[in-house]
C-alpha cells in the first residue's frame, strides 16, 4: 500500500466471519491493482456515519452485508434498477462522490449457475425452495432468463405468495404450496435451495428429499458452508448434476470488482482464496 492505494471494504453486523477481504484483495492482486479491501463491523445506528465517512475519505468501493442491505438504501443517491427491483443494495460505486447501490447477489448466483452447471436457462422449469432475503434477487435475475416457469415454495406461504406477485410481470413466477414440492421437483429441470436448511453445523438436514428430483435434473444450493450440503450429495447419488453455493458468492463479488474496477475479474484466483480459507475438515 503507497499513497496512491484505493480503499474498498465490506460493511456488516456480525462481520468477522466475513471472506469478502481475502476474495478481494487476491483479486486487485491477481489483476495487479493497486487496491485494498477491509471489513468493518458497523452496527445499525452507525449506518449513516459509516457512509458518510465512506464519501469523506473518498472509498471507491464498498459491499453491504446483514442487516444493511435494505436501509442503506437511503444513504445511495442513485439506485439501480434491479437493486430497486429486488429492494436491497450489496454493493455501492463511489463515481467521484455520487454513491451508486447495485444488487450482485442474484445475477452472481445466475452467473454461476449458468457457468458451471446449465448454461442455458431459457424455456427450463426452475423451483426455488425458501423465499428469504436472498431468493429475491435470485428470483428477479432467474426472470430475465425467460424460463418457462418458476415454482416458489415456503414454509411460511404467504412469503412465497408476496415474492410471486411482485414478479409475476417478468416471468411465469407462482407460489406453490410446501406440500406439492415433490410433484414440482420431479417435474423440474432445476431445483434450488434459497433456505438454511443443511446450513453448517446441522449439515445433515435437506431442504427437499432428493429423490424427488429427476436423474440429470440440476440441484443446487446456495449453502456454501458445507461445500457440498447433503441435499446436493443426495441429489448426485440420484444421477443428477449438483451446484453448490461457492460459485455465487465468488460471482457476487466478481460483479462488485467488475463495476468498481472496469475489468474482467479473475475468478479463478477469488474462488481459490476463498477455498483456501475455509478450515480443511469443511472441504
Ligand atoms: P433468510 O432471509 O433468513 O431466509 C431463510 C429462508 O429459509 C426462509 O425462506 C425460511 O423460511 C427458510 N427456512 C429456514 N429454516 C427452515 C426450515 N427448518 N424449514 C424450511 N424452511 C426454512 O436467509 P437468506 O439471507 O435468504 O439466506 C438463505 C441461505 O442462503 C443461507 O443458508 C445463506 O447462507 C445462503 N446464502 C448464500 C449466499 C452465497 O453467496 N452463496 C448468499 C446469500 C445467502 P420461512 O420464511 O418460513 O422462515
Amino acid at each position: 500500500m503507497d499513497s496512491h492505494t484505493v480503499l474498498y471494504g465490506v460493511i456488516g453486523d456480525p462481520i468477522r466471519h466475513s471472506r469478502s477481504p481475502v476474495m478481494l484483495n487476491r483479486a486487485f492482486r491477481a489483476a495487479g491493482i493497486n487496491g485494498a479491501y477491509a471489513a468493518f463491523h458497523v452496527t445499525p445506528e452507525r449506518l449513516g456515519e459509516a457512509i458518510r465517512g465512506i464519501r469523506a475519505l473518498g472509498f471507491r468501493g464498498l459491499n453491504v452485508t446483514i442487516p444493511h442491505k435494505i436501509e442503506v438504501m437511503a444513504y445511495v443517491d442513485e439506485i439501480d434498477e434491479g437493486a430497486r427491483a429486488i429492494g436491497a443494495v450489496n454493493t455501492i460505486v463511489n463515481d467521484d462522490g455520487k454513491l451508486v447501490g447495485y444488487n450482485t447477489d442474484g445475477i452472481g448466483y445466475v452467473r454461476s449457475l449458468k457457468e458451471e452447471a446449465e448454461p442455458e436457462l431459457r424455456g427450463k422449469k426452475i423451483v426455488v425452495v425458501g423465499t428469504g432475503g436472498a431468493a429475491r434477487g435470485i428470483v428477479w435475475a432467474l426472470a430475465r432468463e425467460k424460463p418457462a416457469s418458476i415454482a416458489l415454495a415456503n414454509r411460511t406461504a404467504e412469503r412465497a405468495q408476496a415474492l410471486a406477485e411482485s414478479f409475476s410481470a417478468e416471468a411465469q413466477v407462482s407460489a406453490i404450496a410446501w406440500d406439492a414440492l415433490s410433484e414440482a421437483c420431479a417435474e423440474a429441470d432445476v431445483v434450488i435451495n434459497t433456505t438454511s436448511v443443511g446450513m453448517s453445523p446441522d449439515v445433515e438436514a435437506v431442504p427437499v428429499d432428493p429423490s424427488w428430483l429427476r436423474p440429470g435434473a440440476v440441484a443446487s444450493d446456495l449453502i456454501y458452508n458445507p461445500l457440498t450440503t447433503a441435499f446436493l450429495r443426495g441429489a448426485a447419488e440420484r444421477g443428477c448434476r449438483i451446484h453448490g453455493g461457492l460459485g455465487m458468492f465468488v460471482y457476487q463479488g466478481a460483479y462488485a470488482f467488475e463495476y468498481w474496477t472496469g475489468r474482467p475479474a479473475p475468478t479463478d484466483a477469488m474462488r481459490e482464496a476463498v477455498l483456501a480459507s475455509f478450515e480443511p475438515q469443511h472441504i
